[in-house]
């Protein structure tokens, strides 16, 4: 989804980058209320790192604050989404009190989608990956920030596969024919099952995680989700 692009509800917007002055008067006018910002991590160098590699228009740390901070300024409610790589991963505890300070509603990760270089070297095994990201949404859980996930199977989130949110669905490897949760999750790109293997899944039960109303507005994916 492009920038600016509206989304489910037209007072909603999911952002790819931060919004210079025509785009914060443009959600003035159209009377937007909530949008959603990538932020990838609490600090300049890991954030623009991955938002580089991401293909970001504009990769600045410094402005992706000041949109924050502009978008408050105009009474908005923000959320926040974060891809999950293997240069953030293990700083993602440095990221609910950032968010707590900028007041952000809702925290999205998001497990990209390898399809092509670099990110099928980017993207980071579940196994090392979620520990932590799970670890950072409880975090922010504590301070009262909504933090979801997009784009995991089911099985690795364990015990917080509620904590889930519809993503597009992806591929499914030979341990997943008969899985109950099969329904509601998104399975495996077919890189990360070449690169690393169906080891880490295994069947689960079948659980729907509660809609977030934040997220149902926001609705980056409008063809469709698991
Ligand atoms: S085993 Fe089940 S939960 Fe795990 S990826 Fe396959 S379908 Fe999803």
């Amino acid at each position: 989804m492009s920038e600016g692009l509206t989304a489910a509800d037209p007072k909603a917007r999911w952002l790819e980058g931060p919004a210079d002055d025509a785009t914060l008067a443009e959600l003035v006018e159209t009377d937007v209320d909530l949008v959603a910002l990538p932020l990838h991590g609490a600090r300049a160098d890991v954030h623009e790192w991955v938002a580089e590699r991401a293909g970001a228009d504009d990769e600045s740390f410094s402005a992706t604050l000041r949109t924050l901070d502009a978008t408050r300024g105009l009474g908005l409610t923000r959320a926040v989404w974060t891809l999950l790589t293997r240069s953030n991963a293990r700083v993602l505890a440095e990221m609910p009190s950032l968010l707590k300070a900028h007041r952000i509603a809702l925290w999205i990760l998001e497990v990209p989608e390898p399809t092509s270089t670099p990110w099928t070297q980017l993207v980071p095994r579940f196994g090392l990956s979620i520990p932590s990201a799970l670890a950072a949404m409880e975090r922010a859980r504590k301070l009262g920030i909504e933090a979801r996930i997009r784009g995991a199977p089911r099985c690795v989130l364990g015990r917080f596969s509620d904590r889930a949110l519809p993503s597009p669905t992806r591929s499914f490897a030979s341990v997943c024919g008969g899985c109950p949760a099969r329904a509601h999750c998104p399975g495996v790109a077919p890189t990360y099952l070449e690169r690393f293997g169906p080891r880490e899944l295994r069947p689960s039960p079948a659980l729907s995680p509660p809609p977030s109303a934040l997220f149902s507005r926001l609705n980056p994916d409008p063809e469709g989700s698991t």
